[in-house]
C-alpha cells in the first residue's frame, strides 16, 4: 500500500472549504446512498478532470513501477478503466467482504474526497495481510492510496455520515469511455451500456469530485 499526500495543509483548508460550499448549494442533488457513478462514461471524467486524470495516471504508473509490481512496459501500458465517484450515506455497509479485489485491473488509486471523523465515522479501508490480519490505513481527506488490484480490501461500515471517494483502476486494457465497469479487452466496448444518459446525473452527483479534483491537480 502505498500512501501519497498531494495536498499541502493550506491546499487541504481550500479543498474542506470547497467541499463544505458544494454540500450546502448540491445537497437537493445527492440521489440515494451508496451511490457509485462511473465518472469515465462518454469521456466525462477526462472532459472535466484532464489533469487530476493525466496526474493520477502518472502516480499509478511511477507507484508500480518504483515498487516492482509492473514493468516498465506494463507500466507505460496502463489505462484508466473505471473512474467510480462512491458515495455512501450512513447506515452503509461499507465493503463487507474482506477478500474484495478490483478483477482484472493492475493498479488501483483510491482518494479520500471527504474528511474521516467529521464528515462520516467508520468507513476505514482496511487490507487482509499474510498473516490473516485487517490493517487499518491512514486516509484522511485528499490522501491517495494506491495499491495493488490484487490486493484484498474492504472498507468497514459507514455509520455516520456520507464518505465520499474517488476510486480509478487501471488496467493492461484500452483507456474506457463505456458507462459501466468494463471486463472487454476488445478495443471498442461489445458491451451494451445503461440507455439513460449519464451527464446529468453525473453533474448532480459529483460536483466536489469534480471540485477536489480541481484543488489536488493544482496542489
Ligand atoms: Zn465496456
Amino acid at each position: 500500500m502505498h500512501s501519497a499526500k498531494y495536498a499541502t495543509s493550506r491546499r487541504i483548508q481550500n479543498a474542506k472549504q470547497s467541499e463544505r460550499l458544494i454540500q450546502k448549494s448540491d445537497a437537493s442533488e445527492v440521489r440515494r446512498s451508496d451511490e457509485v457513478m462511473f465518472l469515465q462514461s462518454d469521456g466525462f471524467f477526462e472532459t472535466h478532470a484532464p489533469k487530476l486524470l493525466q496526474r493520477l495516471s502518472c502516480l499509478a504508473r511511477s507507484v508500480a513501477l518504483q515498487e516492482g509490481w509492473l514493468s516498465k512496459s506494463q507500466a507505460e501500458r496502463l489505462q484508466a478503466r473505471v473512474v467510480e465517484w462512491h458515495c455512501q450515506e450512513s447506515p452503509g455497509p461499507g465493503i463487507p467482504d474482506p477478500r474484495h479485489y478490483d478483477m482484472d485491473s493492475l493498479v488501483t488509486v483510491d482518494v479520500m474526497c471527504s474528511e474521516p471523523g467529521l464528515d462520516f465515522r467508520g468507513g476505514e479501508l482496511r487490507t487482509l495481510e499474510l498473516d490473516g490480519r485487517l490493517k487499518d490505513h491512514s486516509f484522511g481527506l485528499c490522501d491517495i492510496l494506491v495499491f495493488q488490484a490484487h490486493k484484498y480490501h474492504c472498507v468497514a461500515p459507514v455509520v455516520e455520515g456520507c464518505r465520499k471517494a474517488l476510486v480509478l483502476e487501471f488496467w493492461d486494457g484500452p483507456a474506457r469511455r463505456c458507462r459501466h465497469r468494463c471486463t472487454s479487452f476488445e478495443p471498442d466496448c461489445p458491451m451494451r451500456s445503461p440507455e439513460s444518459p449519464p451527464r446529468k446525473l453525473l453533474e448532480g452527483c459529483c460536483p466536489s469530485a469534480l471540485r477536489l479534483a480541481d484543488v489536488i491537480s493544482a496542489a
